[in-house]
């Protein structure tokens, strides 16, 4: 189809592409990092010289539906059990909650479709949504509703944003060419110095800011997280419908023979510019690069 462009690599018989595309493979591998204060916050700026990018900001009728929500729920909390007016508070704390969490879906999907269609790989942390509801029941003095009922609503949103993001990521990378890759979810993302030679340029906002003690890496922390997933996220362990599985790990194989030749290409580019850097998917940037933090290239 020539509405792809000549740079598909492969497409099945539907249309479906089985490979990224040029300009995919040549964004490389995008590391996520959900949050709260934004969206998501990426190891690579989303449209390509605008580093502002990186943050994706929560639209805006999401942040009015979430005040909306922690008012009605502070309201329901004044109200006395069993009375009609608690019973009218809940019903409006229902439906609010309703709609945070489909307007938050809504913010997933333009992003999701950015990602997947923007970059050859998805890197995310395997954050559970069970383990996480677990720990926070752990935390609770008493095991009671009440407490739960407490904590529960706005953080029960959020807990679900990382499993939906993960969902439509899944099938949205399949769609586009693109691939999906997992971080552990114990590998220390946040505590962790991602210096790889791309310095951000955002160093203004001192209290959200990573510090290395090793290298002076001053970094936003989300930013420095998503580096870190982008670094160190591999393809996850397949969960396929059967007959498929021969065509999904070809495509989520580390190391694809067109996005070998890509890196080959970007190695090359970069010495010529400067100081080699080990991954080929990262933005080089001759000025930031340090030794000290130079480590073994990722397989993808
Ligand atoms: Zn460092």
């Amino acid at each position: 189809m020539k509405s792809w462009g000549n740079n598909r690599a492969g497409q099945l018989g539907d249309g479906t592409p089985t490979a990224p595309t040029r300009r995919q493979a040549a964004a490389g591998t995008v590391g996520v990092d959900l949050g709260v204060k934004y969206l998501a916050v990426l190891s690579l700026p989303l449209i390509t010289g605008n580093p502002d990018s990186a943050f994706v900001e929560n639209p805006r009728h999401l942040r009015t539906a979430e005040k909306r929500l922690r008012k009605a729920q502070q309201a329901l909390a004044r109200t006395q059990k069993r009375s009609a007016r608690r019973h009218r508070a809940g019903q409006r704390v229902g439906r609010l909650h309703h709609a945070v969490a489909e307007r938050r879906a809504t913010a997933l999907h333009r992003v999701t479709k950015q990602l997947a269609t923007g970059f050859a790989t998805i890197a995310i942390e395997d954050l559970s949504v069970a383990g996480m509801t677990a720990s926070a029941r752990g935390t609770v003095e008493a095991p009671g509703r009440k407490v739960r009922q407490k904590a529960g609503l706005n953080r029960s949103i959020l807990d679900a944003a990382p499993g939906e993001f993960r969902r439509q990521l899944a099938y949205k990378t399949l769609w586009y060419g693109s691939a999906l890759a997992v971080l552990d979810r114990w590998y220390p993302s946040s505590k962790t110095c991602s210096n790889r030679g791309w310095q951000n340029p955002r160093l203004t906002l001192s209290d959200r800011m990573f510090h290395c003690d090793t290298c002076r890496l001053v970094i936003d922390r989300d930013l420095n997280a998503a580096r870190n997933i982008a670094q160190h996220a591999v393809p996850p362990a397949p969960q396929l419908a059967p007959g498929t599985e021969e065509s999904q790990n070809a495509r989520r194989a580390p190391v694809r023979p067109d996005g070998h030749q890509a890196a080959r290409h970007a190695a090359k580019k970069r010495e010529d510019t400067g100081p080699p850097g080990p991954v080929p998917s990262q933005r080089s940037n001759p000025l930031a690069s340090n030794p000290q933090h130079q480590e073994q290239a990722q397989p993808f």
